[in-house]
């Protein structure tokens, strides 16, 4: 029967096209479903991350960190420009191109794991049915002998400051502004909202971010978190603790927020507001009464530590389950889920998830911070580098931040490893196969790494742990 399948995968975000191109290696017959609009109502692949998230915001992050560069840094390398001019349509068209070959790249990818894409609505009928909308309305009933439920999240809205779609916009409409504008307003200095933040003041904007929470980056190393306030605060984002918005209204053009903080009730005129306090999980139409399927209190898919449902060969992955939201994680879980349908063993290690901000600098962790090893009680050390001792980091112009080692004292595991500095998105990779592998400091310290390189801080920090590094004083 042609309307039946090995794997139907819903969604194909991050977590979802992995998981059928996986099941197409493992030669199963994969249908993978995503209704997915851009916003010129075309269809494309690669949910969230790479049409609204991860790839659109680095490639602007990019250009606007050059931009950056050029005023701030070019004079110093001995480049003197006499003017640098933005042109933020050609940004936002290489922005476009991007995302436009990456998403073509997966159909490429599904026509060769033999996956069948299909555009437009998936709902999880019981029985391993799904039904399939697709956007010309015509509706088909899909069998399957497994289900991977990929539906991913979309952002929380505050009824404060309602979403209109012109002044005051989600994520992805702070990814698309046609003009810089004057004063930009963000709501949540979170991840995603520093990112946000920082290409827009790199381009010129005054940049307010009103945060409610007292504290900055709360699950990040609070050395690491420090250092970063620093450094963000230095670049003009104006970073607001403890504040809370109360109300956001547009009256002649410009958004007016109220909000409150230590020093009572506030407000604020932003010519944009960006609303970027989380996301949550996207479930809505995807499940039929009688699936067996459950939703835990938080709204996400209830699963195991292995991604099953509770419902027989229902699998749900990324997003829309527990964990980070990150599209590694969702990555991950989705090869797993899988490995495991065509019968192999597989699992996921969240203890050696590493998170990445990309800011300038950079801020990546893995592992616990200082602070959760202080709670465990277990004795331990830390080993602290700077990049201003970091040779290639002088001769790049980047001495900003350091690399930060803790392992038990005991048996000498690395228990985390926290970097602000220059790449340390790419630098926490070596530390996330270190953890992977239970490395100690030792292994660390005897692992040869070339010179001059970033990734001599991390040689360097492992010394630090046990104060035998040479490039600095150890104290
Ligand atoms: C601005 C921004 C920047 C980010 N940057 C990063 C980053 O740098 N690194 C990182 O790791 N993460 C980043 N993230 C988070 C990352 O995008 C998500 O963690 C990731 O996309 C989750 O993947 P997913 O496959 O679970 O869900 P999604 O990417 O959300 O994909 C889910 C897909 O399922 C489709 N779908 C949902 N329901 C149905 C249905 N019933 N039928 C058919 N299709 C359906 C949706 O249309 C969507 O295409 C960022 C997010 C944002 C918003």
């Amino acid at each position: 029967m042609s309307d039946s399948y090995d794997v139907i995968v819903i969604g194909a975000g991050p977590a979802g096209y992995p998981a059928a191109i996986r099941a197409g290696q493992h030669g199963l017959k994969v249908a993978c479903l995503d209704e997915w609009k851009n916003l010129d109502g075309s269809h494309s692949f690669g949910g969230t991350c790479l049409n609204a998230g991860c790839i659109p915001s680095k490639a602007l992050l990019e250009s606007s960190e050059l931009v950056h560069r050029a005023h701030a840094e070019f004079a110093t390398h001995g480049i003197r420009l006499t003017t640098v001019e933005v042109d933020l349509a050609q940004m936002q068209k290489r922005k476009a191109g991007i995302v436009k070959t990456s998403s073509q790249g997966i159909q490429v990818l599904f026509k060769g794991a033999k996956v069948t894409g299909l555009p437009g609505h998936g709902r999880l009928l019981p029985g391993r049915q799904v039904e399939h909308s697709a956007p010309d309305g015509t509706k088909t009933v899909l069998q399957a002998k497994h289900v991977v439920l990929a539906s991913g999240s979309t952002p929380m809205a505050l009824s404060s400051a309602p979403f209109d779609g012109e002044r005051i916009v989600d994520s992805w409409g702070a990814l698309e502004f046609a003009a810089v504008p004057k004063r930009l307003g963000v709501i949540g200095a979170g991840v995603i909202g520093l990112e946000l933040g920082s290409v827009w003041r790199r381009l010129g904007a005054e940049v307010v971010m009103l945060e409610a929470l007292e504290s900055f980056l709360p699950m990040t190393d609070q050395q690491l978190a420090k250092e970063a306030l620093r450094h963000l605060k230095k670049q003009g984002l104006d970073i607001r603790l403890g504040a809370k918005v109360t109300g956001a209204v547009v009256k002649g053009g410009v958004v007016e927020v109220s909000f409150a903080d230590a020093k009572g009730a506030q407000s604020l005129s932003v010519d944009k507001l960006v609303v970027a306090i989380g996301r949550r999980p996207q479930t809505a139409g995807l499940l039929a009464d009688g699936t067996g399927v459950a939703l835990d209190e938080r709204g996400f898919i209830r699963v195991d530590n292995d991604c099953r449902t509770g419902a027989e060969n229902i699998w749900a992955v990324g997003d829309c389950v527990r964990g980070p939201m990150l599209a590694h994680k969702g990555k991950e879980e989705g090869l797993m889920v899988a490995d495991r349908i065509a019968g192999q063993h597989a699992e996921v290690n969240y203890k050696t998830i590493p998170a990445v901000i990309y800011t300038a600098p950079e801020i990546a962790w893995v592992g616990q911070t200082e602070e959760q090893v202080k709670a465990t009680g277990r004795p331990y050390k830390t080993g602290v580098f700077p990049f201003l001792a970091s040779g290639r980091a002088r001769a790049m112009e980047s001495t900003q931040g350091f690399a930060k080692v803790i392992a038990a004292t005991d048996d000498d595991e690395i228990l985390g490893v926290h970097i602000i500095g220059p790449l340390a998105g790419e630098l926490i990779a070596e530390a996330v196969l270190a953890m992977e592998y239970s490395a100690s400091t030792e292994d660390l310290q005897r692992t040869i790494h070339a010179h001059p390189t970033l990734s001599e801080a991390l040689h360097e920090a492992a010394l630090a742990a046990d104060r035998i590094a040479i490039d600095i004083p150890n104290r």
